[in-house]
């Protein structure tokens, strides 16, 4: 057993200190998911770090809230974070967003985040609006444990690569993906993960918000070019791979059996509860009566 020490480990509670950095999920869609404590907190700072300072000063001033910015985003983040370290050790009350959902969350923030923890300053999230979360909801998928990997490679056998060790996965899997690469990816996916269940979530909390729900192999003859606007896509993980074995499925099917059901009603039960394909339990089935 590893041994246990606490040489590094540090409590930092977010209200009873003067340097905090706030950090702010901002709309995906709909204004009216920018939360009244959110509202509260951009009032409140002196500055706010923003990785688009022009969309944040156009989502403030639906609100009123006109602030000093210092620019965050992807090609900064390790200048502009020193910087802001250097004012948040001033007791400067600062914000940091970024253009939709979670800093932090497929987008810039996380270096910052780190250099707060380093630098014993709290860290306090102010929870709002995201994008995977209700498309993995409405997914209509098992939610009980999920997988999120933000966006795949924009390199062919880079994505591929990444299929291949995201193959074996049971848990849910969540993907960002934008319109022009949908296509691809659908193909990709039914191509190294097999016929799956799959929720493309589109447009969240927008006027033309839509989910397309159904499996892989459907895409075949699908128009993409009706997929327009920003969208997540929700894959369902791999259910054969903590199964089954045909000596494991003829286990289940007598189970079945011993408990009154007919062959054809436990086929069928066994193949849709553990997503196997019904020839395969059929046939397994029938050498059962051998
Ligand atoms: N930080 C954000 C979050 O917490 O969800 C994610 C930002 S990431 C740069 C942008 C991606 O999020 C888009 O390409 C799309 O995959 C997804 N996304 C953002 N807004 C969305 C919406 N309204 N509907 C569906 N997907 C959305």
């Amino acid at each position: 057993m590893a041994e246990r020490t606490i040489i590094n480990m540090k409590r930092i509670k977010s209200n009873f200190i003067d340097s905090v950095l706030y950090v702010v999920s901002t709309p995906i869609g709909n204004l009216k998911e920018l939360s009244p404590r959110a509202i509260e907190i951009f009032k409140e700072v002196d500055l706010i770090c923003s990785e688009d300072t022009r969309t944040t000063s156009s989502l403030l001033s639906n609100f009123n809230i006109s602030k000093p910015f210092i620019s965050y985003h992807m090609h900064n983040e390790q200048e502009a974070s020193e910087k802001i370290i250097a004012l948040l050790k001033e007791n400067k009350k600062i914000a940091l967003t970024s253009d939709a959902g979670y800093p932090g969350i497929s987008d810039p923030g996380s270096i910052l985040i780190r250099h707060c923890i380093e630098n014993d300053i709290a860290v306090s999230v102010i929870n709002g609006a995201n994008a995977f979360i209700p498309a993995l909801v409405g997914s209509g998928l098992d939610t009980t444990h999920f997988y999120f990997h933000g966006f795949l490679s924009s390199k062919e056998s880079e994505k591929k690569k990444e299929l291949m060790e995201l193959a074996s996965k049971k848990e849910t899997m969540i993907f960002y993906e934008s319109p022009h690469r949908i296509e691809e990816t659908i193909n990709d996916l039914f191509l190294i993960l097999g016929d799956r269940k799959i929720s493309i979530a589109r447009e969240l909390t927008k006027i033309h918000e839509e989910y397309v729900r159904g499996s892989l192999s459907e895409f075949k003859d699908f128009d993409f070019s009706s997929l327009k606007g920003e969208m997540v896509v929700v894959v369902e993980g791999n259910k054969e791979i903590k199964l089954l074995t045909d000596e494991d499925i003829k286990t289940l099917l007598k189970e079945e059996i011993n408990e009154g059901k007919s062959i054809k009603d436990a086929v069928k039960n066994i193949s849709e509860n553990y997503s196997l394909k019904k020839n395969r339990v059929y046939s397994i089935a029938t050498s059962l009566k051998d």
